[in-house]
C-alpha cells in the first residue's frame, strides 16, 4: 500500500537584522539597530570627538539610513553611562521621541544632559541590572558585567527563537571597586547563544587586563610615597578610579578636592545614587590654601591635554585658587587616547616647567588599567556563553580583525568585520552582509547637527564622493601611516590605491603638525592636487584621520 506523502516543511525562522551606525571601524559613537519582523530597537547612542577637525567637535551617528528606510526605533536601550554609549542621545533622540531604558547611573547622567539641552526627561526609564523588558518583538534582559563604571550590562536579546548577547563594554575584573565581580553562572546558564555582538577594543592584547583593585593599590603606594601637594588626573567617567583615588587620599591623610565640570557632575550623580559612600568629604578648591601641602589631593580632568580642561589651566598657571610649584606631584591615571599624544606631551612639558614631579603609566604601568577584555578574558567568556556566531564591534578594523581571528581559533563563525552602515542579516545560514548604506559624518556645530564641511553631506549626495580614512601614529619626528587606506568611493574613474598611498606617505614625511587637525589641514590640499592630476573629475572628498596606538601604548 502506498504510503501517504508526508510533506516535511522545515520551519524557517524569521531573520534578524543588525545595522550598526557607529562603533565599527572606530572606538566611539556606538549605535546599533536591531530589527525583527519589522520592529526596530536601538542599542546605545554615543558620540566621539573628532580630533582631526579644528576645535575638536563632537561627532554623532548619521541617521540617514533610518530616514531612507522610513523607520524609527521603538526604544533606545542603553548598556552603560560612558560618553561613547550615551553622548549623542540628547542630539538624536528628539528625532525618535521613543522610551529610553537605562540603569540608574546612566539614566542619571542622561537626565542631566537632557536637562542641559532643555529636553524633557520623562522618556528616560530606569531598569536595574538583572531585570527584563519586552519591546516590540524583542525580549531583553540586562545582565551585569564588570567595566570601569558601575551598572554596565550586557543585553540578552531574544527575537523569536534566536538569542543574541550584545556585550556592551566589559572586562573580567575579579576585584572591582564598585559592584560585584561577574557571576559566571548567569552567563553559563544562557549558553549557547546564536550570536555575540562583542567588544573588540583590546582583542589584539594577549593575557588578562589589570584589575581596578590592583590600580587602587598602586595609586595608594605612589601617593603614600609623595610629599607636597598631589594632583591626580583621570577620566571622570572612570568611577572606580575616582573612588580609588579618593580612598587612597584619605588613607594617606590628604583632603580631596575636585577640579573640572564633568568630574563634579559624575561625583554628584554617583553620590546621589548611593555610590561613593566611602568617598571622603570634599574640600572646595578655594579652601585648599589653608591646608598644609602634604594634606592636599586634587582629582582633575584633563589627562588628554585638552587645552580648556583643569590640568592644562593648572599647568599654565591660569587657575585662580591653585598654583602648582616645585615639590608638588601630578599623576596621570588614564591612557593616552591615540591622537592626543602631542597635546599630552605639550601638557607634560608645561607641567615640568613648573617644577612638579610627574608620574604616569609609562614608567609605572600599574597606575592604569583598561576597562576592556584581553584575549584570555574573551576566551573565558566565550567558553561560558558558547556563541555560534560573532560580530566584532567596538573597535578599529585591526581590533575587529584580531577579535575575528580569536573567534575562528575557538570555532565560532565570524565571517564579517562590520563597518558602520552595513545592514547585516542573521538567519539559519548565519551572518551575511545584505547591503551597505553610505554615511556622511555629522558633527555638532554651534549647537546643531551638521555635516562635516567638504564631506558632501550638504548636497544630496548625487555627486561623486570619495571617503578616505587614514590611520596614523605619532612618532618622535612626525606622523607615520599605519595599515591600509580605507577607501569608499562612488567614483567611476579607477584610482590607483598604491600610488595614492605612496603620495600620502611622501607628504607625511614633510609635514610638521602638532595635532591631527593640523595634520589634516596640511595633507588635504596635497591630496586634492594629486586627485586632480589623476582623475578626470575631482570628487567631493571626505578625509578622516584616525590615530592608532603605537607599541609603546599597548596594554592600556
Ligand atoms: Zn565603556
Ligand atoms: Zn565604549
Amino acid at each position: 500500500m502506498p504510503q501517504p506523502r508526508v510533506q516535511i516543511r522545515s520551519r524557517r525562522r524569521a531573520p534578524l537584522h543588525l545595522l550598526p551606525l557607529g562603533g565599527c571601524g572606530e572606538i566611539g559613537m556606538n549605535l546599533t539597530l536591531y530589527e525583527h519582523r519589522d520592529r526596530w530597537i536601538a542599542v546605545d547612542c554615543g558620540m566621539m570627538i573628532r580630533q582631526d577637525l579644528p576645535g575638536s567637535p563632537l561627532q554623532v551617528p548619521d541617521l540617514t539610513p533610518l530616514e531612507t528606510l522610513g523607520i524609527a526605533p521603538e526604544a533606545l536601550v542603553i548598556t552603560h553611562g560612558h560618553e561613547d554609549h550615551i553622548g549623542a542621545a540628547a542630539w538624536l533622540w528628539p528625532q525618535w521621541g521613543c522610551p529610553i531604558h537605562a540603569t540608574p547611573l546612566a539614566a542619571g547622567l542622561l537626565r542631566s544632559k537632557f536637562a542641559e539641552r532643555g529636553l524633557r526627561t520623562d522618556a528616560i526609564h530606569v531598569i536595574e541590572p538583572g531585570e527584563a523588558i519586552e519591546i516590540g518583538h524583542f525580549a531583553l534582559r540586562y545582565l551585569p558585567l564588570t567595566h570601569s563604571i558601575p551598572e554596565s550590562c550586557a543585553l540578552l536579546i531574544q527575537a523569536g527563537e534566536r538569542r543574541i548577547l550584545h556585550t556592551g563594554d566589559w572586562k573580567l575584573d575579579p576585584a572591582p571597586l564598585l559592584g560585584a565581580p561577574i557571576d559566571a553562572d548567569i552567563y553559563r546558564a544562557i549558553a549557547p547563544v546564536d550570536l555575540v555582538v562583542g567588544d573588540s577594543t583590546c582583542a589584539p592584547e594577549p593575557g588578562h587586563s589589570r584589575s581596578e583593585s590592583e590600580v587602587a593599590n598602586a595609586l595608594e603606594e605612589a601617593i603614600a610615597a609623595l610629599s607636597g601637594r598631589v594632583v591626580v588626573s583621570c577620566f571622570a567617567s572612570n568611577l572606580d578610579r575616582v573612588l580609588a583615588i579618593g580612598r587612597a587620599a584619605e588613607r594617606c591623610g590628604r583632603r580631596v578636592s575636585l577640579m573640572g565640570r564633568s568630574m563634579e557632575r559624575m561625583v554628584r550623580i554617583a553620590q546621589g545614587l548611593g555610590y561613593l559612600e566611602d568617598f571622603p568629604a570634599l574640600v572646595p578648591v578655594h579652601d585648599l590654601g589653608y591646608l598644609p601641602p602634604d594634606e592636599v589631593l586634587v582629582i582633575a580632568t584633563g589627562s588628554q591635554g585638552e587645552p580648556r580642561a583643569a590640568l592644562s589651566r593648572l599647568a599654565a598657571g591660569r587657575h585662580p585658587h591653585f598654583e602648582l610649584m616645585e615639590g608638588d606631584s601630578v599623576i596621570f591615571s588614564a591612557r593616552a587616547i591615540p591622537g592626543n599624544e602631542r597635546l599630552i606631551e605639550r601638557l607634560k612639558h608645561a607641567l615640568r616647567l613648573t617644577g612638579v614631579r610627574l608620574l604616569d603609566d609609562t614608567h609605572q604601568p600599574a597606575l592604569h588599567a583598561s576597562g576592556h577584555p584581553y584575549q584570555d578574558e574573551l576566551r573565558t567568556f566565550y567558553d561560558w556563553i558558547a556563541p555560534c556566531n560573532l560580530l566584532p564591534v567596538h573597535g578599529e578594523a585591526r581590533h575587529q580583525q584580531a577579535h575575528q581571528a580569536l573567534a575562528s581559533e575557538m570555532s565560532i563563525e565570524a565571517p564579517l568585520t562590520p563597518r558602520n552602515g552595513d545592514l547585516i542579516r542573521l538567519d539559519d545560514q548565519g551572518l551575511h552582509l545584505q547591503r551597505h548604506y553610505r554615511l556622511t559624518p555629522r558633527i555638532i556645530d554651534q549647537d546643531k547637527i551638521a555635516p562635516v564641511a567638504g564631506s558632501g553631506g550638504e548636497s544630496t549626495a548625487r555627486h561623486d564622493q570619495l571617503f578616505l580614512a587614514i590611520s596614523v601614529a605619532a612618532s618622535g619626528w612626525g606622523w607615520t601611516r599605519i595599515g591600509r587606506l580605507m577607501l569608499d568611493d562612488s567614483h567611476a574613474s579607477p584610482l590607483d590605491e598604491t600610488e595614492l598611498a605612496d603620495r600620502i606617505d611622501e607628504c607625511l614625511d614633510d609635514i610638521q603638525a602638532d595635532s591631527l587637525a593640523e595634520l589634516r589641514e596640511a595633507l588635504y590640499p596635497d591630496m586634492m592636487a594629486w586627485l586632480a592630476d589623476h582623475l578626470h573629475r575631482v570628487p567631493e572628498v571626505h578625509l578622516q584621520i584616525f590615530a592608532v596606538e603605537t607599541q609603546a601604548a599597548v596594554g592600556k
